[in-house]
């Protein structure tokens, strides 16, 4: 056990003195997690643990809270991609909260003027530079409980609005008005932030069948525009409530997804038959289904953790000995893993190095 700083005795001037060298000391180290996590993002060590992103990682592995393993998993890999954040993060000119707000408009062409641009500004501040620039934030994508309880319910839980302060800085310069708020929150947690592979997570809503939700999110013209027409389609000489017009989108749109995850090899094989003597890589759908069932419709994997990863996002079909080595599209011989498991079975059983050069050439062959 550490033996805790006794500063009750402290003079005025050694206890300012000391809370900056260690204020100091703090930048230091948050820039060297920022290098330390960035390196195991770039590794992905997370998957042989057992957890299905880092994010995940942080919150079930180091027990962070998931506002704060939210801002380290973005802080991390933006400072990966735009080094000159550390500098920043070490000296005082950014903090952890700012990169966040500043990640989804972050790329090469922003970079260099937008980060000296956004040194030492003030929340309020940030938010300003972000709205001169890209004046018109679409609302942020939220769930709110109508009257229960105060926070948004995160469309999902990487998304975790702060709701502590751990680790998180205090908006500087008083409290922001609504619209300041507004403006501020999408850049936070902006859908438009393309979220890297790996990173889903299982969406936070709680199950309270009674419970009621506000919904709101930013539309283009043309969702405008579709939704006026399921409206008036769906009830003829009036307008149906958008509410309802939702769910029941959602429900057909579930469906078919299932449909197609489940079917997509219910189509002719006849060609694909012909060769290879049996081992097709399509998997039947009553396999898929079948499969689906058995686990639960969640990633399988359990890592050295010992934790199954159980993530519902993502998922895919693997095939535990792979189709290359003769394995067949059995039930017993398929399960469900989330992308980053079944990137980690692949580095397991063809190698590391082999994969990663066919990733990089299908990235490649992408771009
Ligand atoms: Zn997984």
């Amino acid at each position: 056990m550490n033996e805790r700083i006794d500063v009750s005795r402290w003079s005025d001037a050694e206890l300012e003195r000391g809370f900056a060298e260690r204020v100091k000391r703090d930048r230091v180290l948050t820039a060297e997690v920022l290098v330390f996590l960035g390196e195991m993002i770039a590794r992905r060590l997370f998957g042989p643990a057992g957890y299905s992103s880092m994010y995940q990682y942080c919150v079930r592995h180091c027990g962070m809270s998931a506002d704060v393993a939210f801002k380290w998993t973005r802080a991390a890999r933006m400072a990966r991609r735009f080094p000159a954040i550390l500098d920043m993060v070490e000296d005082g000119r950014l903090h952890l909260t700012a990169i966040t707000m500043l990640a989804p408009r972050l790329d090469s062409s922003t970079a260099p003027w937008l980060l000296p641009a956004a040194a030492s500004k003030s929340m309020r501040e940030l938010r300003r530079l972000l709205a001169s620039h890209w004046p018109q934030p679409d609302a942020p994508a939220a769930i709110k409980p109508i009257a229960a309880r105060r926070e948004a319910v995160p469309l999902s839980s990487e998304q975790e609005p702060a709701a502590s302060g751990g680790g998180a800085a205090p908006p500087a310069g008083g409290a922001p008005t609504q619209s300041q708020e507004l403006a501020a929150r999408p850049v936070l947690f902006s859908e438009t932030d393309v979220r890297p592979q790996g990173e889903s997570s299982p969406p936070a809503i709680p199950k309270e069948p009674t419970a009621k939700y506000l919904l709101q999110c930013t539309l283009d013209e043309e969702a405008v525009e579709l939704l006026e027409r399921a409206r008036s389609l769906a009830l003829p000489g009036a307008h149906a409530e958008v509410a309802a017009v939702l769910k029941a989108a959602l429900r057909d749109h579930l469906e078919q997804q299932e449909k197609r995850k489940f079917a997509a090899t219910e189509r002719p094989r006849a060609a694909r038959r012909s060769h290879a003597g049996g081992a097709s890589r399509g998997i039947p759908a009553q396999v898929r289904r079948e499969v689906w069932k058995r686990d639960d419709g969640r990633c399988t994997f359990v890592g050295t953790d010992g934790i199954c990863c159980g993530a519902r996002a993502g998922l895919e079909f693997d095939h535990i000995l792979p189709v290359a080595r003769g394995g067949e599209s059995i039930v017993a011989n398929v399960r469900l893993r989330c992308r980053t498991h079944n990137q980690v079975e692949a580095d397991r059983v063809f190698g590391r190095a082999f994969m990663d050069r066919k990733r990089d050439a299908a990235q490649g062959a992408r771009s």
